[in-house]
């Protein structure tokens, strides 16, 4: 669970009702929703709320460090709310779904110095393509 309305709340986020809702969307495992998947979810639950109070607020909560942006393959950014506890992405090449997956080793330490052409390398991004169940159903 990413907690994310629990870190807010510790951090003494104003929490307006529109700003909650957002944070409310956002909440939970595996969660990597496009900004216009953010404010349809949001405005399923608060009709009012509006386009740009969604963006302001996603981008409040990136500056923040508690969501972090990701870009897949050309694909509109997505939010992500599992910001402090490092992980990797598998995306299926049919529908786009997302989830958090933990490699057995530390795709960082496993570049070789060899292979760094002298950089102070200090992080990685791994993503691992495949067909969901799903997908690979139909
Ligand atoms: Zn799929
Ligand atoms: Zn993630």
């Amino acid at each position: 669970m990413s907690d994310l309305l629990g870190r807010l709340r510790g951090r003494g986020w104003r929490m307006t009702a529109q700003r909650r809702v957002v944070a409310e969307v956002l909440d939970g495992e595996h969660v990597h929703l496009t900004a216009d998947e953010v404010l349809a979810r949001a405005a399923d639950r608060l009709p009012e709320i509006s386009r740009a109070t969604v963006y302001n607020t996603l981008g409040e909560l990136v500056s923040l460090g508690e969501v972090v942006e990701v870009a897949t393959d050309g694909r509109a950014k997505r939010y992500d709310p599992n910001a402090h506890q490092p992980h990797q992405h598998l995306v299926c090449s049919g529908c786009g779904a997302i989830r958090d997956v933990h490699p057995g080793g530390d795709p960082l330490s496993d570049l070789p110095v060899s292979e760094r052409f002298g950089f102070a390398v200090s992080e990685a991004d791994v993503t691992y393509r495949g067909l969901c169940p799903e997908c690979a159903k139909a």
